[in-house]
């Protein structure tokens, strides 16, 4: 166990002497002080637990001491026992307790009231320190706890976003597309605003992977992917990864004009692309074909509707030669 220090302070040596051979311990750690001066000297370089301090002083009393202890940050707390043989007026002690005393002992001191008395003050501070101790432990633990809270939101935010992004494109996948159409087709039955969609599939893929391997097919999955992502600016919308070749665009409080204007930049990006397929009848490089439609959202029909009605026009322009669009 750590030594405590405590603080003795008296202007006369014999007094010092009988209180420090009737306190000697191996756990206490002894300190002496002859004028009130030199007792606020030692409480700047020591922590104290319990100051004895002599009431009769030349200079500075014991009572102008305490005050000034109190008065002080460091060692406002430090709990204060005067030592006095003059006494035992009530006004004196109350003087004394005004400035801070905790007790008093009288002179001539009682060896067994002396030691029972600095035993019950030193056992409070132990207490005080391991209170202190555990506090901080406490603290560390809560530190802990709350980064750990903030990891784990973290990774259930990534876990979220992982289990709706397609892993090949990282586009968001055909779960997220579900969603996010039931949440626009409410969203658009409520502002009563157009919503368009937009069903993209690429051209002669069958082919294109026969010929050049399904490699190379992933790659150009990947290209198509951000070739279409280059043609939608605003946030609201939506591109997913809809099955193997196909994407979808959900463009909420978008009319027929502004899902052919997307569409447009579609076919320009694709072909800026220049993905070679020489497999394909429909162009010299990869081509993908669009079906588009367009509907204002209400409770009695089911955003399915939106879809096959998509999907209708996406077959028409596959019947059309490919590499194009129609509206249905
Ligand atoms: P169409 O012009 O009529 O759309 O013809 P298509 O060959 O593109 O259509 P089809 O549905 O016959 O074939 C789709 C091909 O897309 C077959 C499949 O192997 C390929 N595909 C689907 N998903 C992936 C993928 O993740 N990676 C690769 N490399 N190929 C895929
Ligand atoms: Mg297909
Ligand atoms: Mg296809």
């Amino acid at each position: 166990m750590r030594a405590i220090s405590i603080l003795i302070v008296d202007d006369r040596p014999e007094n010092l002497l009988t209180l420090e051979q009737v306190l000697e311990s191996p756990t206490l750690n002894i300190v002496r002080a002859n004028s009130g001066h030199e007792a606020l000297e030692k409480t700047l370089d020591h922590e104290f637990a319990l100051i004895l301090l002599d009431v009769q002083m030349p200079v500075m009393d014991g009572y102008e001491t305490a005050t000034l202890l109190r008065g002080n940050k460091k060692t406002k707390n430090i709990p204060i026992i005067f030592v006095t043989a003059a006494h035992k007026e009530q006004s004196q002690v109350f003087l004394g307790y005004g400035s801070g005393a905790v007790d008093y002992l009288f002179k001539p001191l009682e060896p067994d009231v002396l030691t029972s008395k600095v035993k019950i003050f030193l056992e409070l501070y132990r207490q005080r320190q391991l209170l202190e101790v555990k506090t901080r432990e406490l603290d560390a633990k809560v530190m802990e706890l709350e980064t750990l809270k903030h990891e784990l939101e973290e990774s259930n935010e990534k876990l979220r976003k992982l289990s709706s992004l397609d892993g090949l494109t990282d586009l968001p996948n055909r779960r997220f597309f579900d969603e996010t159409m039931t949440r626009e087709w409410q969203r658009g039955t409520r502002h009563q605003k157009p919503l368009s969609l937009i069903l993209a599939d690429i051209d002669h893929f069958k082919a294109f992977n026969d010929a050049y391997g399904h490699v190379i097919g992933d790659d150009c999955l990947k290209k198509v992917a951000k070739g279409l992502v280059k043609s939608i600016f605003r946030d609201v919308d939506t591109i997913a990864r809809y099955g193997g070749e196909e994407f979808a665009a959900i463009l909420p409080e978008t009319d027929k004009e502004g899902g052919v204007l997307i569409i447009q930049r579609m076919l320009d990006n694709i072909e800026s692309l220049g993905i070679p397929h020489i497999a394909s009848p429909a162009a010299k490089h990869v081509t993908v074909s669009f079906g588009l439609s367009t509907m204002v959202p209400s409770a009695d029909v089911s955003p399915t509707q939106l879809i096959e009605s998509a999907d209708k026009a996406l077959y028409l322009a596959k019947n059309s030669g490919r590499n194009t669009y129609t509206i249905s």
